[in-house]
């Protein structure tokens, strides 16, 4: 656990310590601005970026809407990039698509999509995708029903383990310089004539205040609500998303499944993790505070059913191990339903006397580093020393490995989050 002393003045203070927080932490440090700190109320990745698929992808399902085409390309560039950086934490995974007998249109369209991702990938590709014949699909799935279904394609995308890389992305920023206190949870934000001033409360219950020339706001789905108790109107409407997934015994998956819930249409996945298997996720407007997000039963219900259909066995509640949820914040979009709004991030900015406070929205964990790169950009541009990002360099990287924590996989075990 990083409990660095809480300080008295910094030039950025950053708040959260999701994937964003780290990720902008890390950011500024590596361009030689070591006066940063960030605070977390729980544990590092205690909130939605320990919840996540845990896919590190340009998002096939994303390219329904010709507007996310640049969001998608981008996390294909950055995908290929966290191969790189963090081989021990993000690695290849196959994902397998069958489609329904009778249902050529699919096959079409499908083979259209895969083409596609194949193009934007382009020379940062895995592999490019390909059809597979009935006994390779046994072989790499063997739970599949592969009686139903007249074609199988393959494609590649990546997995990671998310509080894993939030904590490596941590380390790194620490090695760096930054400061981090976890266990320290901010109560309040005014600003005053030096830029902003937290009041925030360590896990002794002594309250400290900070002041800062800029704060970043990285409270994902908490991050309105602070501003509001804060009497500082948000510049960007949020929406919270709810998504749940299962753990479930290791299945023998030697590849993942990408898979079209009969009925709705809504894509879910099934995953081989860590030596269970992941299935999920749900899509569910969530209106209650985010530390109350749990997977319901008619959820729980919903993904088995979905997953059988594709099953030879069918799965039961019996073989839950495990659940947990997380929310999605993000950007809202009048007309669109909770699957179609764009994954695209915002940002938002209130300007003090002299800092900024910018506020994030949306994003994804794949494409975290260049929401950071941006807000890093506009921080030192506005004090008027730009300088560029180093976390390209894999120098800025730790290479240590963060045995003494707890991973996700034993988090969830442990307790239904
Ligand atoms: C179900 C689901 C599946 C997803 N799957 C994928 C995927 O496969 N691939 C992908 O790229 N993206 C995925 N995403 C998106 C991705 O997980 C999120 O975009 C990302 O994790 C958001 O990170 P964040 O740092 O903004 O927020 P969070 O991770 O929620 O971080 C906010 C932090 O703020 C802390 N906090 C809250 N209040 C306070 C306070 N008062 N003081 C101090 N700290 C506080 C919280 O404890 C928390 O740690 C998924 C999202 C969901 C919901």
């Amino acid at each position: 656990m990083f409990q660095h002393a809480v300080p008295k003045r910094v030039r950025v203070l950053v708040l959260g310590g999701g994937i964003h927080g780290v990720g902008v932490l890390h950011d500024l440090v590596s361009r030689g601005w070591k006066d940063v700190h960030l605070i977390e109320k729980a544990g590092l990745a205690n909130g939605t970026s320990s919840r996540s698929t845990k896919l590190i992808h340009g998002g096939l399902r994303y390219l329904k809407r010709i507007s996310q085409f640049g969001m998608v390309s981008e996390s294909l560039q950055e995908r290929n990039f966290l191969l790189k950086a963090v081989p021990d934490i993000v690695y290849p995974v196959e994902l397998i698509l069958p489609i329904e007998r009778g249902h050529l249109i699919n096959s079409f369209m499908m083979r259209a999509g895969l083409s596609l991702y194949d193009f934007l990938s382009g020379k940062y590709g895995i592999h490019k995708h390909q059809t597979l014949s009935d006994d390779e699909a046994r072989q790499k799935a063997p739970i599949l029903a592969t009686d139903k279904f007249s074609h199988f394609f393959s494609f590649w995308d990546a997995q990671t383990d998310d509080l894993a890389l939030v904590r490596r992305i941590a380390f790194s920023a620490v090695e760096l310089g930054a400061g981090v206190t976890e266990q320290c949870r901010v109560l309040s934000l005014k600003h005053d004539a030096d830029g902003w001033l937290a009041e925030v409360e360590n896990r002794d219950g002594q309250t400290n205040v900070i002041s800062a020339l800029y704060v970043v706001n990285c409270l994902g789905p908490w991050a309105n609500d602070f501003l509001e108790a804060s009497k500082i109107r948000p510049e960007v409407r949020g929406v919270k998303d709810k998504g749940s997934h299962l753990i479930i015994r290791d299945l023998g998956l030697k590849a993942g499944m990408f898979l079209e819930v009969p009925g709705d249409k809504r894509i879910m996945f099934v995953l081989p993790w860590q030596g269970v298997t992941l299935l999920g996720t749900t899509e569910e407007s969530f209106e209650s505070r985010p530390d109350e997000v749990r997977a319901s039963d008619s959820e729980m219900d919903y993904l088995l059913m979905a997953a059988n259909f594709y099953l030879k066995e069918p799965l039961t509640r019996k073989d839950i191990q495990a659940t947990f949820a997380g929310v999605r914040w993000m950007v809202a979009e009048e007309g669109s339903d909770l699957s179609s709004t764009s994954r695209e991030s915002a940002l938002g900015e209130h300007v003090s006397n002299r800092g900024l406070l910018i506020t994030v929205y949306g994003g994804k964990l794949t494409s975290y580093r260049l929401l950071a790169e941006k807000i890093g950009d506009r921080i030192t541009h506005h004090f008027g020393q730009f300088q560029a990002t180093g976390t390209k360099d894999l120098s800025a990287w730790a290479k240590k490995a963060d045995s003494a924590i707890p991973g996700a996989l034993e988090r969830f075990l442990s307790t239904d989050c």
